[in-house]
């Protein structure tokens, strides 16, 4: 947790900082206000949630009337979490059933770091004592499964791999059958994300799931969005949550922006939690996402 606070701060600060400077101003007018706006827009809020924020607390700081700069800090602490939803259930499912592992599809455009968000959450998985295996669906992007393996020998997990571009449903369905056969307590699948070809992602992805609920059910389906690439983001996100039931999503890159409110968007778009975040490239830079410990981050 601490980790998280000092790792997203280097970048995510920015924004809360910017906030408290506008809101300790002599008087807050009009003006004032409208750049309390655009500041959170500029920061990937998106513009009904900012109009939400800025409403409320316009109201509250109107009707305390006082406003020390510790009230206002606390003020906006309660309004930007509030905006994150600290309800959500965020908890990862991951547990074995009882005659099969549970399983997990990692689904996103390539680039987004789903290949390495897998790997982390393998590494993440197998420190917790549990026995992972890994489908290597991604035979779109022709270094994926040699990638997904490295990850896999990493951390002590094996990778089901197929030929270069083979069926990536028929990898998925090995991969979940050699996880029943090991006693696995999860699968996780790395899947190939291609936007341009919609119909052909819909079909590909869609054939994946089924081909794998013929083994049992799919516990998690984690949409990797980069963070860096703002709303387009959410365009992806779009696309993605009409060809599969997405519940959650793996937030990467926040180490490389300030623009941590598309946390806020993307959640508010899909009705779907973020439950991971991406902090980096190196293996232990996977963390669960943790709304007090991400607005302590926004504000510093
Ligand atoms: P994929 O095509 O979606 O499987 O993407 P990859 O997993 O290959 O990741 C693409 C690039 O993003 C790689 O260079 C990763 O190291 C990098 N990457 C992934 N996650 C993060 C993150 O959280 N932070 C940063 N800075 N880089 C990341």
């Amino acid at each position: 947790l601490v980790r998280l606070r000092s790792r997203l701060s280097r970048s995510q600060n920015s924004l809360g900082k910017g906030l408290l400077t506008l809101l300790s101003r002599e008087r807050l007018d009009d003006d004032t206000w409208e750049e309390v706006e655009d500041t959170l827009i500029t920061a990937d809020v998106g513009v009904t949630p900012t109009q939400e924020l800025v409403e409320r607390l316009r109201t509250r700081v109107r009707v305390l009337g006082t406003r020390t700069p510790d009230e206002l800090r606390t003020l906006l602490r309660e309004e930007l979490l509030a905006l994150v939803d600290p309800t959500l259930d965020r908890a990862l499912r991951t547990e074995s059933h009882e005659e099969s592992p549970a399983v997990v599809l990692v689904v996103g455009v390539n680039g987004t770091g789903k290949t390495t968000t897998t790997g982390k959450l393998a590494r993440v998985l197998v420190a917790d004592g549990r026995s992972v295996v890994l489908g290597a669906a991604d035979t779109f992007r022709a270094a994926a499964a040699d990638q997904l393996q490295t990850w896999g020998e990493r951390v002590g997990a094996r990778t089901v791999r197929g030929p270069e571009g083979g069926d990536p449903a028929s990898i998925a369905f090995d991969a979940v059958k050699e996880g029943i056969a090991e006693g696995a307590d999860t699968v996780l699948i790395d899947t190939a994300g291609r936007l341009h070809t919609k119909t052909g992602l819909m079909d590909e992805l869609g054939k994946v799931k089924r081909v794998v609920e013929k083994h049992g059910p799919v516990d998690e389906v984690l949409l990797v969005l980069d963070a860096t690439t703002g709303q387009n983001g959410l365009v992806q996100a779009r696309v993605f949550a009409e060809v599969v039931d997405i519940t959650g999503i793996v937030l990467t890159k926040l180490d490389g922006t300030a623009k941590g409110g598309i946390v806020v968007a993307v959640q508010r778009e899909l009705g779907v939690p973020v439950k991971l975040v991406g902090l980096g490239e190196g293996a232990d830079d996977l963390a669960p996402f943790e709304p007090e410990a991400f607005v302590d981050a926004l504000i510093g």
